[in-house]
This record gives C-alpha cells, sequence and structure tokens, in this order.
C-alpha cells in the first residue's frame, strides 16, 4: 500500500478553466458531444515573422485563438508580454466566450498574444511590429469588423489599436465598416468615450451591485456598503488604476494596500491612487512614496488584512501556495484567471466569497461592444438620442423650478447641477449608463443561480452555468 501523502500538483491556466468548466458542466444536462463542442478551442493561429530592427532582423512569435464561433464575429484583446504562450492565449480565448455570453454581449470569443517585452522597444519600433502583426492576422481574416476583432490587452492599449485599424484599413480601402475591425481605439480614431476606463468601472459596477444583496455581502461575513472597506489592489495598470480610484473617490474605500511588480504599499488610513500614479509616472517606482510602508515582498501582501483583495495583473497569483493563507473574506477577480483551479478550491473550503473574473472585467468587452455598434452605425454615438433626452431633462427641469416658484419653496438648482443633468445623454453618460445595466443584469442573473441551486455554492459556478447555458442555447438554435 502507498501511504506517501500526494502533493497536489498545480494545474496550468488552460487545465484550471477547464476543471472550472467541467465542475459547472457536471451540473448541467447537455449531451457529451455538445459540451465537448463548447470546451474545446476551435483554432489557434500560430505566426512568426521577421521586423528589420537596429540593423538586424529580429524575429517575433505571435498568437491568435478562436475558442467559439457560435456567434461572430468573435471577439478578445491582443496581449504583449515576454512569456505569453499557446495555452494562456487559449485559456484567455475560452474566458473570453464565457464572459461574452454571461453580459450578453453578441460574440463568440478569441485572443491573441505576441511575445515581446514593450519596454524594450521603442515607439517607432513598436508601430513596425505592431502594423507587421496586423498585417499577418488580417490576411487570414483574424483581424476583420464581421469575422474577428481585437482589443487592449496587458502590455496593449489606444496607440497599438490605432496602428492596426490603421494598418486594416490600408489593406481593406473599400471597407466601409474598416474601423470597426478593432475596438479600445482612441477618441479621435473612431474609439469611444470610457473605453479606457471601462474594465475598472465594471469591477466599481459590479461590487456596487453585489452590496446592493445584503445576504451576498453576509456570504462573505460583510455587512454594510462600500463605504469605509478595505480594499487592496494587485496591479496598477488600466484596470487596478481605474478601479481604485472610482472606488476611493466616488464609494469611499479606503485603498489599504498596493501591489505592485517592485513591491508594495500599506497604509491604514488609505493611499491616494491619483497621487501614486503620479509618483509612479514621474519615478518609475512605487518606491519612496510618501505616507505608506514599502514592503519589499509584494506578494506577501496579498495575505494582509482586508474586506476585499482585487487582484488585476496576472493569472496565477492566487495557487494552492498561498490560497490558505489569503485573509481576504471578498475577492474580485479584476484580472482574467488570477486564482488557480487548487486555488479556488482551498479558497471555496474556507467559505471566501469570490467574484469571477468573467463577470467582474467584463467592463471593457462591454463598452468595446458599444464601439462597435457606433463604428457600424456610423453615427456619433448619442447624436440621435441626445434631442429627445435633452428635451425630457429640460422639462424636468422647467417643472421643478415652476414648482418651487409656484409653492413658495424658493428652491433654485446650481448652475453646476443643471449643466451636468442637461448633459445626461453626452456619449460617456450613455456608455457608464449602458455599462452600469449590463453589470446589474449580469449579476442578477449570476445569482439567482446562486441562490436558488442547492448544488451551486460558489459564483464562480453559477456564472459558468449562466454562459455555457446560453453558448449551448445558441448551438441548439442554429446547428453546428
Ligand atoms: N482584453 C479585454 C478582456 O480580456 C477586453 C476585450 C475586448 O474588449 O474585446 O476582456
Amino acid at each position: 500500500m502507498n501511504d506517501q501523502p500526494v502533493t497536489p500538483v498545480e494545474p496550468s491556466f488552460r487545465d484550471s478553466v477547464d476543471i472550472m468548466f467541467n465542475r459547472a458542466v457536471a451540473l448541467m444536462d447537455l449531451s457529451p458531444g455538445l459540451e465537448e463542442k463548447i470546451r474545446v478551442c476551435n483554432a489557434t493561429y500560430t505566426v512568426r515573422f521577421g521586423v528589420r530592427l537596429r540593423g538586424r532582423i529580429v524575429t517575433f512569435t505571435g498568437y491568435r485563438s478562436v475558442h467559439s464561433e457560435h456567434m461572430e464575429p468573435v471577439k478578445g484583446g491582443i496581449r504583449y508580454a515576454p512569456n505569453v504562450h499557446q495555452d494562456e492565449v487559449e485559456a484567455l480565448a475560452a474566458l473570453m466566450t464565457y464572459k461574452c455570453a454571461l453580459v450578453e454581449v453578441p460574440y463568440g470569443g478569441s485572443k491573441g498574444g505576441l511575445r515581446i517585452d514593450p519596454r524594450e522597444w521603442e515607439e517607432h519600433e513598436l508601430e513596425l511590429i505592431t502594423r507587421r502583426f496586423a498585417y499577418e492576422l488580417a490576411k487570414r481574416d483574424l483581424i476583420n469588423p464581421a469575422q474577428n476583432v481585437p482589443a487592449p490587452d496587458m502590455g496593449t492599449g489606444e496607440r497599438e489599436m490605432a496602428w492596426i485599424a490603421d494598418q486594416y484599413r490600408r489593406m481593406n480601402t473599400t471597407d466601409i465598416n474598416a474601423s470597426a475591425c478593432v475596438t479600445g481605439k482612441p477618441l479621435n480614431s473612431g474609439g469611444i468615450a470610457g473605453r479606457v476606463e471601462a474594465t475598472g468601472r465594471g469591477v466599481q459596477f459590479a461590487l456596487r451591485e453585489f452590496f446592493r444583496h445584503p445576504e451576498d455581502v453576509a456570504k462573505a461575513n460583510l455587512s454594510g456598503s462600500l463605504e469605509g472597506k478595505r480594499v487592496i489592489v494587485q496591479g496598477l495598470g488600466n484596470v487596478g488604476y481605474h478601479a481604485a480610484k472610482f472606488l476611493s473617490e466616488e464609494d469611499g474605500c479606503r485603498i489599504t494596500g498596493v501591489i505592485e511588480r517592485d513591491g508594495a504599499l500599506l497604509s491604514g488610513d488609505g493611499i491616494d491612487i491619483e497621487a501614486l500614479k503620479q509618483w509612479i509616472g514621474k519615478h518609475g517606482t512605487i518606491k519612496g512614496f510618501p505616507s505608506a510602508r514599502m514592503v519589499e515582498d509584494g506578494a506577501s501582501v496579498l495575505e494582509a488584512e482586508c474586506d476585499i483583495l482585487i487582484p488585476a495583473a496576472l493569472e496565477g497569483v492566487i495557487h494552492l501556495g498561498n490560497a490558505e493563507r489569503i485573509k481576504a473574506p471578498l475577492i474580485i477577480e479584476a484580472a482574467n484567471g488570477p486564482i488557480t483551479a487548487g486555488g479556488d478550491e482551498v479558497l471555496r473550503g474556507k467559505g471566501t466569497v469570490i467574484i469571477p473574473d468573467m463577470y467582474a472585467n467584463a467592463g471593457g468587452v462591454t463598452v468595446s461592444y458599444f464601439e462597435w455598434v457606433k463604428n457600424l452605425s456610423h453615427i456619433r454615438f448619442g447624436r440621435m438620442q441626445r434631442r429627445a433626452e435633452e428635451t425630457e431633462h429640460h422639462l424636468i427641469v422647467e417643472e421643478l423650478e415652476r414648482l418651487s416658484a409656484d409653492k413658495g419653496l424658493g428652491w433654485t438648482l446650481s448652475p453646476d447641477f443643471k449643466s451636468r443633468y442637461l448633459k445626461g445623454a453626452d456619449e460617456l453618460a450613455l456608455v457608464r449608463s449602458g455599462l452600469d445595466d449590463t453589470m446589474r443584469t449580469a449579476y442578477q442573473a449570476m445569482r439567482e443561480v446562486w441562490w436558488s441551486r442547492d448544488d451551486v455554492h460558489d459564483l464562480r459556478t453559477a456564472a459558468y452555468l449562466v454562459a455555457i447555458g446560453r453558448v449551448a442555447a445558441s448551438y441548439r438554435a442554429k446547428g453546428l
């Protein structure tokens, strides 16, 4: 008999996604064939291309994976990272399928990656590399407004999306929908207001919705509202920065910890996120930031006492090795896949509530959808609605002022309120309210499953059940 203790093995990111998928599917009544069709990645294209840089030819490796085409176009970001690999891109593409289904944006899932450390290259070099990568993908319809629409992800942003859009346009000069070939573009190149902040904003809206349900909050052994909650955020990139900024500036959260690549900062009074961002911009590091305690071993701060932990950087940062020591009762996954399947099991066992990635970070793709629709409709988003909305808002303002005068109440509306209210139908306001609505509706779909089924004990399984159910319904409706 072998009584050796079994050392649990940490599954890869790809395996983690499949394990979580399988756990949900075990609770569903899907035919085995359909289950497999949904789980597997349809195709992954690998390209190696050379670019002449600094007097020599440098070869780059890139990927674009298409997970599910139950709806087209397929959608998902392009990541620039030195160690990105096929498995990772496939796991991320699968998550895109489920994410889009959960928030009901009509896309299949895809993801791309380029093995590169963007910090090693200058801007004009990155432009050459990006254009060449875009060319390789576009000529195989892996960038195309009707078939595959990339977006920013880790290591890429508006700048790269503008290059990609321009490259596609040059290759397809008669395509009137060319600008819809990619989302996350700058405002002056067909982008939409509020896309940059969208994922962080979505995290804020997700938490607001969670805290609207006291029974859900109680499951995390918390109570009350977001006001005064202690938050630790890992990663002050686009997502972590916006989430932390909005939660502290608008919801009264205290950012008691920030973890970055060069260490972490702790402060019981709360860290001023805007000031820290400026500090990083100026000094290139969090080191030396005043009024917070520096901790060299950043990862250890994931285990610090707090109410809400927001991993907003890489995948796999909470795993079998540290999950047991995580003290946060509530974790919201702003990154994709920050908790491994093993880590997830440990945390579930401890009663930690996890708001899962496929829901928590869906703000980005939701606003990408608004941008794509705006591009296809060839109209400034909101222009049609604006007059009607304004008229209505004017009526309300006039009515309030008339009532006050009639009753001799002496109420006046401040000019600031009036101008903000009357501008209520601008693009940013429409995007924000559309995003808020999406995040609320998707949360309610998840929690309905969480509360109504005895065999569902966590939000991630609930999210998978909703998402897989929708993908399955779409395959059933239209055939394979
Ligand atoms: N890269 C983001 C994500 O992981 C955004 C994708 C998109 O906007 O298409 O969800």
